[in-house]
Order: C-alpha cells, then sequence, then structure tokens
C-alpha cells in the first residue's frame, strides 16, 4: 500500500514539476528514498538564477531556508535540492519557479576594464543620450550611438553570445514598441552583460552560442524597437533574480590609449583594432 501511495506521488509529481520555460532551462524530479530531488538542465550560455518557491507537507529542504539557487551555463543534471519526508506517512511538496539570467550571488565585477567603443574604425560619432540621460535613459547608464541605418558595429568586450533578436522591422518613440527591439546579449566572464539594441531587421551577424572577441563584427545597426531615430543603444549591467543594475564604464577612444567615461553630445573615434 505504502509502495503503491509512494509510486502514484511520483507519478503525479512528474507530469505537475516538469518546468519548461522560454529559457533553455528544465527543472525535474526524480525520486530517492524517502524523498524527492529537484534537479535542473541548463542549456543557456550563461548562469541561470532560479528561485524555488516551495510548500512542503511532511517533508524538509536539507537546503534549509535557501530559496535561490545558481545553475552553471550548459549543465545538466545539477542538483539543486533534496526534500526528504519528516516522519511515516503520506508526503508531498510542490514548487513554483522564476528565474532570470545570470549568478544571483555574485556582486563584484571588474571595475577598471576598458571597453572598445562599437564603432567602425576611424570614423566620428555623437553619443546622441549620454547615461542616465534625460530622454528615455533617467536612472539608466546606458549610451545611444547616433549613427545611420545598416552601419556595422561591434562587440565592445569579447563574451558569449546568450541571446539575439533580430525578426523586428518596426519602431516607434513610445515605450510599446519596446517589444520590437532587435538586440543581442553578451555575457562576459567577470558576470556583467552588455545588449546592444534597435538593429537593423535580420542585422545579426552572431548567434546564440557564439564566442565572440572584443572589437568583432556582430550585427548592423537599425532603428527598431522604442527608438526616436537611428542609433544603437548599448548597455552594461549586472543581473541578478529580481533586479539589474546598469554600469558607468570606461572606453577606449581615439588611438586606444585612453580610456574614459563617454559624455552626452561628444562625438568619439575608435582608431585601434
Ligand atoms: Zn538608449
Amino acid at each position: 500500500m505504502n509502495n503503491i501511495r509512494i509510486i502514484l506521488l511520483f507519478t503525479l509529481s512528474l507530469l505537475s514539476n516538469v518546468a519548461f520555460s522560454q529559457f533553455e532551462l528544465k527543472i525535474y524530479t526524480e525520486k530517492i528514498e524517502n524523498g524527492y530531488k529537484i534537479l535542473a538542465n541548463n542549456d543557456e550560455f550563461c548562469p541561470v538564477s532560479i528561485k524555488l518557491d516551495l510548500t512542503l507537507k511532511n517533508m524538509t529542504s536539507l537546503q534549509g531556508s535557501k530559496n535561490i539557487f545558481v545553475i552553471p551555463p550548459r549543465t545538466k543534471g545539477y542538483l539543486i535540492i533534496v526534500l526528504k519526508s519528516k516522519k511515516r506517512g503520506k508526503y508531498s511538496y510542490s514548487y513554483k519557479t522564476r528565474y532570470n539570467y545570470g549568478n544571483h550571488l555574485k556582486k563584484e565585477y571588474d571595475k577598471n576594464y576598458s571597453y572598445y567603443l562599437p564603432l567602425p574604425i576611424d570614423k566620428k560619432f555623437k553619443i546622441s543620450q549620454g547615461y542616465n540621460g534625460a530622454r528615455t535613459h533617467k536612472d539608466i547608464n546606458a549610451l545611444d550611438f547616433s549613427m545611420s541605418v545598416g552601419t556595422n558595429i561591434y562587440a565592445i568586450r569579447g563574451g558569449t553570445v546568450i541571446k539575439v533578436i533580430e525578426n523586428n522591422n518596426k519602431g516607434c518613440p513610445d515605450e510599446i514598441c519596446a517589444r520590437y527591439n532587435n538586440k543581442i546579449l553578451i555575457y562576459h566572464e567577470d558576470g556583467t552583460f552588455a545588449s546592444y539594441l534597435h538593429l537593423i531587421q535580420d542585422g545579426a551577424i552572431v548567434k546564440k552560442g557564439d564566442v565572440v572577441e572584443k572589437g568583432q563584427l556582430i550585427g548592423k545597426s537599425g532603428n527598431t524597437g522604442w527608438s526616436s531615430g537611428p542609433h544603437l543603444h548599448v548597455e552594461v549591467y549586472q543581473q541578478w533574480m529580481e533586479t539589474s543594475t546598469s554600469l558607468k564604464t570606461k572606453f577606449k577612444i581615439n588611438d586606444g590609449q585612453k580610456s574614459e567615461i563617454l559624455k552626452e553630445n561628444s562625438k568619439y573615434k575608435r582608431n585601434y583594432r
């Protein structure tokens, strides 16, 4: 009788708790003696943080009250949590999950890194909106490089491409159009991310999973999404479970000997490879 009940519980949990998501992340359960293991496969190319809200009946978590876990990139069978029954008799669990890119437990990053300008060599481009800009960068450390549609754009730092959206072909100067942002997201080794927004339709030259070097051609600029004119929006940020912080970073300018924080309405040139 007891065995049948356990098998039934196991079957039910298999049906109800194998979670697929918009991320290439799978959370699943395995039966162990007097309990369960909850595991994850992360097919994404960066760490993914997950929050597990558990409801336990006659069960305890061997990880205590810990409820945020970081699954390393490209990892299968990662053990998140072990649940054990407290005493004889019926036991069960259920959980809700939320998840996000990034390592929730990592707060430090390389503050001294000098980024490459995302620009074609030897041509000046203006910062049409700078860090904390009044139009759409309020409290956001992002940079808008004014450039005509179809301009080549380059990786500001080496890393791994974790996401590419390039199917959109419209934009407008209103937040409602943010859903049409074509973008490339790149994960850096210090745990930060860079986003490159508003690319032209089919304007990505890289794809998810590609490892890129600083200064590598990655796409072509455009005017898609929430955009009031042709430009490239670049943002370096840290991402945690529920929040993110955009970062001010230094960029190499001119011949690359000097790095500085870029200013709104100033023009900059990359004359280095
Ligand atoms: Zn912007």
